[in-house]
């Protein structure tokens, strides 16, 4: 369906928790976040439900991510069950990686086509700094794993963070050379726990390509990445804009949050909440939701902040 700017409107994001196993400085806080109940959160009959009635206005793709979709018990049986809606395309997930080792098989199995993996560094310590409590060679063991059972093309997600990783760019940018894998590097948003970052932390995509002028650009490919190719290299650099290039005219997509509330759009307040209701009353308020996406969202900068109420673990990214 198309929403009132002419966009059509094919994809689906579903945020399946709001835990994590992980605490991202740029994300959360360091205590985590409370445990809903079971009941305060959708059930995988739920989502299923919404995730039809989204397949009969026209979403053709559906990323499950959170917080850590991983995490959420029994994610292999609703990947089986979203997979078997006709009309979806493509159904894909946002991970941390981590547990990956464990579930790859499984998802592949399930039917999920691809996963897209957050990796922000490649030094062990900085790993632990950013993630508070990760361990890099679980991520990295995670990204084998999903090679493994192809799920594939796989795509890692580097937030470039000013004084923090952009001396790594050129190490990050060369996994592209010898693997058909797209690194992209996405600009830090004001949102969320991100409050206490210095305004040198928000570092516009421009840094990549004056660090490597080399990069070949490459005909968009309808997503929100700008792309670039190091020359002779298998795979792709994707440049993700929020702040220094708004993609908001190509944009194609709506949220579900854990709680059963959909987004129109990622910066803005306003929620429809979907929760509880079938058939036709579900159908028209997803229909709702659509019609409600905004032209575009406000400037974001390091001084001005998203409009979006919720840290970036209880939206899905
Ligand atoms: N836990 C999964 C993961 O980390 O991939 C999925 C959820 S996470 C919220 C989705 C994506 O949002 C990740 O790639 C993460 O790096 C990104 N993200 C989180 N907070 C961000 C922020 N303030 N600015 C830019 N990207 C952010
Ligand atoms: Fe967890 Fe992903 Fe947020 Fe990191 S970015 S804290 S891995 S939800």
């Amino acid at each position: 369906m198309r929403d009132t700017f002419e966009r059509e409107i094919t994809y689906l994001r579903i945020s399946l928790t709001d835990l994590c196993n992980l605490r991202c400085t740029y994300c959360m806080p360091p205590e985590g976040v409370q445990k809903r109940e079971h009941g305060q959160i959708l059930s995988f009959e739920e989502i299923e439900e919404i995730a039809r009635a989204a397949a009969e206005l026209g979403i053709r793709k559906i990323r499950l991510t959170g917080g850590e979709p991983l995490v959420r018990r029994g994610i292999v049986t609703l990947c089986r069950k979203l997979r078997g809606i006709p009309a979806l395309e493509e159904l894909a997930l946002t991970t941390n990686g981590v547990l990956l080792p464990d579930l790859a098989p499984e998802l592949k199995a399930a039917g999920v086509d691809r996963v897209n993996i957050s990796l922000d560094t490649l030094d062990p310590e900085k790993y632990q700094r950013i993630t508070r409590v990760g361990r890099l060679e679980d991520a990295l063991a995670g990204i084998q794993a999903a090679r493994a059972a192809g799920l594939t093309p796989l795509k890692l997600n580097c937030v470039l963070i000013g004084g923090f990783n952009n001396d790594e760019i050129p190490a990050l940018a060369s996994l592209t050379e010898r693997e058909p894998v797209e690194v992209r590097f996405i600009e830090l948003m004001p949102i969320g726990d991100t409050a206490s970052f210095p305004p040198t932390a928000y570092l516009p995509c421009e840094a990549v390509l004056e660090r490597l002028p080399q990069l070949e650009r490459l005909p968009e490919d309808g997503g929100v990445a700008q792309r670039y190719r190091l020359p002779g290299a298998a795979g792709t650099v994707g440049l993700i804009r929020p702040l220094s290039r708004c993609f908001c005219d190509q944009c194609n997509r709506i949220r579900l949050t854990a709680d059963g509330r959909v987004k129109p759009c990622l910066h803005s307040r306003e929620e429809i909440p979907v929760r509880g209701l079938h058939g036709e009353a579900l159908r028209r308020q997803l229909e709702r939701a659509i019609l409600h996406k905004p032209e575009q969202h406000g400037v974001l900068s390091a001084q001005v902040r998203s409009e979006a109420h919720r840290n970036m673990n209880q939206i899905g990214g």
